[in-house]
């Protein structure tokens, strides 16, 4: 069932070719129109839908869906390939489509479970959370504050990014075809790890903002919700628009699923996503880490290849070190598509420091 590197790298779609620049193009054009127009909204409506947000939400998760099935097809002999695919379609199908419409159905506005902040800002935004049930805002709190942190400590940041997540969902299903197209040069390393790293400062930076100029805000006598800091008020207001304009729809969205066939499907989640880099974080100190076996590494390089967000695990690999990466999400195809099995994804209660970032290689292709 696999079509093995060589007929990849005979494919235009998935080696950059000219037909991976049309899909390329065509993604980004449909990211550009549905976030800053509003010509989608008639042909949903045509379509019984609401709006040309829950459009979309029917066409992620029918890629999600697809490109889940057409995964397994290939790497649903591995049980470890076959679970976390079937809990990635699972949780975009229930939690991220369906209880949401379903809410919205019954005139409430639709909550998404499987998001937290700061993936999703607004969660911890006063005026938008408080709208909410209070069973909700308790679930968006302790799972953003507390769930997230214990699990990622436990378990890696995999359970999320490969797990639940949408957007690794789609990544991982409809973006695999791709996955090989991730840049592995120590630049690409060196940029990620500013880039991320400066996202999750804006993010924390953004959201304290949110709940200062919350709380400046009073209700007044005639019952509105004011402030006698206009000027802060407005900048908040411009600095949290930005925030949504540059990274919610320009990195996450135009071109994190737009550079799919160019730079692989993982762009979002590898150099922007604010949780994933709180999570790496988190995952340095963790137990979850990929331990190598001595000596039966035979440098053919599929791992690496195969790695979604550019680690060199040949490298570690050939150099009989197990390894800690913030970046990994754990997908797991290192070690599934390796011939010899000489990886593998574990979890232990071991503090010791086991490999830092500082030895990247290029690889060769
Ligand atoms: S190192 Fe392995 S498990 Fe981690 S992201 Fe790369 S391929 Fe996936
Ligand atoms: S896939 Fe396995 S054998 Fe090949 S380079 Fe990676 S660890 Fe070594």
């Amino acid at each position: 069932m696999q079509s093995g590197l060589l007929s990849t790298y005979n494919s235009s779609a998935r080696s950059r070719g000219a037909i991976g620049w049309i899909i390329s193009a065509l993604l980004f054009a449909f990211y550009l129109i549905i976030y800053f127009t509003g010509i989608f909204d008639p042909i949903a409506k045509s379509l019984g839908l609401g709006g040309k947000w829950d459009m979309y939400g029917v066409l992620y998760t029918i890629a999600i869906v697809g490109g889940g099935s057409y995964f397994l097809k290939i790497h649903g002999n591995s049980r470890y390939q076959r679970i976390r695919t079937l809990s990635l379609m699972f949780v975009q199908v229930i939690f991220a489509f369906s209880i949401p419409l379903v809410m919205q159905m019954f005139e409430s506005k639709g909550f998404i479970f499987s998001l937290f902040w700061p993936l999703k800002l607004d969660y911890l935004s006063p005026a938008y959370i408080l709208d909410y049930p209070i069973l909700i805002i308790v679930y968006a709190f302790i799972g953003s504050l507390i769930l997230v942190p214990i699990m990622t400590f436990l378990f890696g940041k995999r359970w999320y990014c490969s797990w639940v997540c949408g957007c690794g969902g789609l990544a991982e299903t409809a973006g695999d075809p791709f996955r090989h197209l991730s840049n592995k040069r120590s630049k690409a390393w060196r940029f990620e790890q500013f880039s991320i790293n400066f996202i999750l400062l804006l993010a924390i930076a953004t959201t304290a903002l949110i709940i200062i100029n919350w709380g400046l805000h009073h209700e007044s006598s005639q019952g509105e919700w004011v402030t006698d800091h206009a000027t802060f008020d407005l900048i908040a207001s411009k600095i949290q628009g930005v925030y949504q304009f540059f990274v919610v729809a320009l990195l996450s969205g135009v071109l994190g699923v737009g550079l799919y066939p160019l730079m692989g499907s993982r762009v979002w989640c590898r150099f922007f996503c604010p949780l994933a880099g709180l999570m790496g974080l988190i995952q340095k100190f963790g137990r979850f880490r990929i331990t190598v076996k001595d000596d039966m590494c035979i440098s053919c390089g599929n791992c690496s290849t195969y790695c979604e967000m550019g680690i060199d695990v040949r490298m570690y690999a050939q150099n009989n070190q197990s390894f800690k990466r913030a970046s990994c999400v754990g997908c797991g195809m290192c070690a599934h598509i390796c011939p010899r099995g000489v990886l593998r994804l574990e979890n232990k209660w071991d503090f010791a420091p086991i490999q830092n970032d500082s030895n990247v290689d290029i690889l060769d292709l």
